[in-house]
């Protein structure tokens, strides 16, 4: 069956990792993807320094250099970038319906999800101030900056102890501040924190200000008992308070756990509808990594591609 001229073979929603993988993948087999960049064009790395970790840079990469990297090599392909936003679906199928900002109509036989997650921040001025200049909300990405310096963990949560838990190996000393008299983690990741001796656990605290002028040298925090105020010198400020995955215009059609990240089929990027495959952080509360993002771009690919040869539409 010829597709239909008036409906896309692959619609990618989203430009980070995720996204542009996906559209390598897609436009080198025939499905002329069209990928939609969103409000971020290049994704969360845009906002970003060094990336140290994403193999193929051995001398590391600047982030939104990479991302330049990633859109030329899908624009290479045929894959037609368009800079706007999607604002609604409508995914009753079987040709699946969205709409950008301005108000246009896009028909696709498949939908590529990979529209990402947004770090929660506490909203100081200085932690603004001091993004990328020790300030993180990445332990896997950053700590390895941190080696042999103190640092501090913001958050009460499984993240917060997994960050503490991983920072623990590269520093001497990682201060995590929790705000009640107990973590909101799981009991077996608690455990794992107050076990570790270089994990300082700060209870009842909250971060007044992040202090430095051109990086982080230390913090001001209260106990919100006592409204006592400490300074403590540390040179990485890591906040852990959560993600928001981007997919609030999904809620009505996918099934999304309950912060909202996109439910795939084991071992696949399918989610519960036809056609509709999920990428990226936005279905992934686990890795979050470029490389990884990328690696499922590769698969939303991979399972629409298959999806449209079966459907007869490729
Ligand atoms: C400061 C910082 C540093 C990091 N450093 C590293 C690092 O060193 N190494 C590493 O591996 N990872 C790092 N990460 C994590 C990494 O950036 C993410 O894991 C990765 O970017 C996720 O890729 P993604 O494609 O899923 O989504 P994102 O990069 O989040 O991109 C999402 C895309 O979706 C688009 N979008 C959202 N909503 C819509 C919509 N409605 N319509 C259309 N498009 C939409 C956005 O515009 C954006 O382009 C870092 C993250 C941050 C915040």
């Amino acid at each position: 069956m010829a597709t239909d001229k008036e409906t896309l073979k692959c619609l990618i929603i989203g430009s980070g990792p995720a996204g542009y993988t996906a559209a390598v993948y897609a436009a080198r087999a025939n499905m002329d993807p069209v990928l939609y960049t969103g409000p971020e064009p290049g994704g969360q790395l845009m906002i970003t320094t060094d990336v140290e970790n994403y193999p193929g840079y051995p001398d590391g990469i600047m982030g939104p250099q990479m991302m330049e990297d990633f859109r030329k090599q899908a624009e290479r392909f045929g894959t037609d970038v368009r800079y706007e936003k999607i604002t609604k679906v409508d995914l009753s199928g079987p040709v699946h319906k969205a709409w950008t900002e301005s108000g246009e109509e896009i028909l696709a036989h498949s939908v590529i999800i990979s529209t990402g997650a947004s770090a929660k921040w506490l909203g100081l001025e200085s932690e603004k101030r001091l993004t990328n200049k020790g300030v993180s909300a990445c332990a896997v990405c950053d700590g390895f900056f941190f080696r042999g310096k103190e640092v501090a963990v913001v958050g009460g949560g499984d993240t917060a102890a997994e960050e503490a838990l991983y920072l623990s190996k590269l520093c001497p000393t990682v201060h995590l501040l929790v705000r009640r008299d107990e973590m909101r983690a799981s009991k077996i990741m608690q455990e794992r924190v107050l076990k570790t001796e270089n994990i300082k656990v700060h209870w009842h605290t909250e971060t007044e200000e992040i202090l430095g002028d051109e990086e982080v040298s230390g913090m001001r925090v209260v106990n919100n008992q006592t409204q006592e105020r400490t300074e403590i010198p540390i040179s990485g400020f890591f906040v852990a308070i959560g993600h928001k995955p981007n997919t609030d215009i999904f809620k009505d059609w996918l099934d999304m756990d309950g912060t909202g990240y996109l439910i795939t089929k084991p071992k696949s990027t399918k989610t519960n509808i036809e056609g509709v495959f999920a990428s990226g952080d936005a279905q992934d509360n686990v890795y979050r990594q470029a490389v990884t993002a990328a690696g499922t771009g590769c698969m939303a690919a991979l399972d629409a591609e298959r999806y449209l040869t079966e459907a007869g539409i490729i």
